[in-house]
């Protein structure tokens, strides 16, 4: 006969993307403000840097888990830096799951101006931030 629960061992807490972003990956820097970094970055303008001048996109690079890294340079310093690009939100996957339901063509629910999604295996995926925000 089975006791009480037990008390369950607490799982260990998953990163916070604050934590997440601290760390070097292949030797670039992370970018200081990731929030407004991103901003600029989905609404298609120039993300300044602290050292001065801009950062300039060199690629985005799609993670196992959805998100992904921008590797970025700084024009002034010609130093490395990455943003992590979150993965798509239950709302966002919602929202283009709606869009197809009509019957229509998706866009990234980030991007302006709107950047149409693209197939990538069963994936629709956002080819500026490399997100997959639905199935096809
Ligand atoms: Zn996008």
């Amino acid at each position: 006969m089975p006791g009480p629960a037990p008390n369950r061992a607490r799982l260990p807490q998953q990163s916070s993307v604050a934590e997440r972003v601290k760390v070097l990956v292949d030797g670039a820097l992370p970018v200081e403000n990731p929030k407004a970094a991103l901003r600029n970055f989905y609404g298609g303008s120039q993300i300044p840097s602290p050292n001065g001048g801009f950062f300039i996109p060199l690629g985005v690079r799609a993670r196992e888990d959805g998100s992904a890294n921008l590797f970025l340079e700084c024009s002034a310093l010609s130093l490395r830096y990455w943003l992590l690009i979150p993965k798509a939100t239950r709302t966002e996957r919602k929202k283009v799951k709606d869009v197809l339901a009509t019957g229509e063509d998706p866009v990234c629910p980030r991007h302006e101006p709107s950047e149409r999604l693209v197939r990538v295996g069963r994936d629709l995926v956002c080819q500026l931030c490399c997100v997959a925000y639905g199935k096809v």
